[in-house]
């Protein structure tokens, strides 16, 4: 099948080679296809799992220092979903793209399933505001550090079961044998559709393949339900797809396919700027994210809300030191010696905010050069070089989930010694990755070397601006 795309020709193979590759990736698909049913079980067992998870810790007790992540089950969740399942999920989608929302997630599958046999009414309009992936994922960021999320099973129970509740709900009312949840609301779907632009496998549509098929008399027209409503002739990337495989050989135009990991940002990117992604990128990733991960051990932090304290003390301000509020709007765990004031609260809330709009400032200064140096200053560049940011966004993300991972591990008394040169070399291959996307697609708007070098080095300085924050957290404090 001829692609419409540019798939990778793996370095040294002919084309025949490349070709059989390829083919062998597509069948891949297919089998996919034509197992759905099998894929289905799968994801029940995991939506057992997964609910086991959420419920479990709430009947044991709290793990004491004497604890381990084998005989307590609060820790053998808390290292399950956050030492493995979010930051691991994370590197599924750079790897193999949404296979994890098509194949295995639980809350997917389970508002697929709420909408099979539900109301199946229209999607109202404000469920497609664009501005959802970037609002859900900046709410949850703070919120879960309000109630101190991965520590303790109680918010678990709000964040990921709300979420899921909230998922199966609007699948009931929405859509029929569709997931709108995972296509409008996610707090992840942002995330996840910018990772997943950087995966070697999509689903390619053959556009001439497409017009040329011809339905045959007598067969029953052919149907695919794309559960996360993609508009399948007209896919370009793999963004939106969750890489189930129902579409795989659909009128013997689409198949799984390998690419080159640059291809979806230089050649598709460009052609539809979303400024929301940007703001998701820089503010969402690059400084909300870091931000959050950073103010427990930020010596700023702590001296700032020591002033703020003395200052509240001696201005009859005592309640915003000693109210304790209910445990799902701020952490308050007594019996842990763990509680956030409502100073710390607001403080936590600033801080974070605060290095968002930072790091903002300036990594779009950075951009902005970047992109005056390629001609005149283009918004659609602007955001189009913005995308060369998603594997340092990605990466710095990845960083701080896993810093649960190596706590948890560490104190089980393994070896960690390794985890700094680690953290180096991603944040380093990250920064690489990110020039080099940003080489490509400065030769899509200039073929001057000096302006191509300039606006890379741009880049290079929006780069170092986001590293900047991991850099504090894991290095200088
Ligand atoms: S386009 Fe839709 S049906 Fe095809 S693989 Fe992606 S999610 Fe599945």
């Amino acid at each position: 099948m001829a692609s419409v795309q540019t798939p990778l020709r793996p370095a040294g193979l002919d084309p025949q080679a490349s070709g059989r590759i390829q083919a062998g990736v597509a069948r891949v698909g297919l089998w996919l296809r034509d197992h759905q049913a099998a894929i289905r079980r799968v994801q029940w067992t995991i939506i057992v799992a997964y609910v086991a998870l959420l419920v479990a810790p709430l009947l044991a007790p709290m793990p004491t220092r004497l604890s381990h992540i084998w005989s307590n089950a609060v820790l053998f969740a808390q290292f399950v979903f956050w030492g493995i399942w979010w930051p691991f999920v994370l590197v599924s989608m750079v790897l193999v793209g949404r296979s994890w929302c098509g194949l295995f997630c639980p809350e997917g599958a389970l508002a697929e399933a709420a909408s099979r046999h539900g109301l199946g009414r229209a999607i109202p309009h404000w469920i497609k505001w664009r501005g959802w992936p970037f609002v859900a994922f900046a709410s949850t960021t703070i919120y879960g550090q309000m109630v101190s999320v991965y520590q303790y099973p109680k918010p678990v129970i709000v964040v990921l079961g709300g979420s899921t509740l909230a998922a199966m709900v609007v699948g009931f009312l929405y859509g029929h044998d569709k997931r709108v949840w995972c296509r409008y609301l996610c707090p992840v779907n942002g995330v996840f559709a910018l990772l997943s632009k950087l995966a070697p496998l999509h689903y390619a549509v053959d556009n001439q393949a497409w017009h040329a098929w011809r339905h045959r008399p007598g067969k029953p027209p052919p149907f695919v339900n794309c559960a996360p409503l993609v508009p399948i002739r007209i896919m370009q990337g793999a963004s939106a797809c969750h890489m189930c495989g129902r579409c795989a050989g659909f009128k013997q135009a689409v198949a799984l396919e390998i690419r080159s990991p640059s291809h979806e940002i230089v050649h598709v990117a460009g052609g539809e700027p979303k400024s929301w992604e940007t703001f998701l990128i820089v503010f969402g990733l690059m400084g909300l994210a870091a931000g959050a991960f950073q103010w427990a051990s930020s010596p700023l932090f702590v001296t700032v809300r020591q002033k703020f304290a003395e200052w509240l003390v001696e201005h009859g301000g005592i309640a915003m030191i000693e109210l304790r509020l209910p445990w799902w709007i701020l952490t308050n765990y007594p019996d842990q010696n763990d509680m956030m004031t409502p100073l710390d609260g607001t403080l936590m809330i600033g801080y974070v905010l605060g290095i968002a709009c930072l790091t903002t400032a300036a990594v779009s200064a950075a951009l902005a050069l970047s992109t005056r140096a390629l001609g005149p200053f283009q918004i659609a560049r602007f955001h189009h070089l913005a995308q060369c940011l998603i594997p340092m966004a990605g990466c710095g993300l990845f960083l701080g989930l896993s810093m649960t991972t190596v706590t948890l591990l560490r104190s089980e008394g393994l070896p960690l010694g390794f985890v700094g040169d680690l953290r180096i070399s991603l944040l380093g291959g990250a920064t690489l990755w990110c020039l080099w996307l940003a080489w490509q697609v400065s030769a899509c708007y200039s073929a001057s070397t000096a302006r191509r070098l300039a606006s890379s080095a741009g880049i290079g300085a929006a780069v170092l601006s986001g590293a900047f924050n991991w850099w504090l957290l894991f290095w200088a404090w």
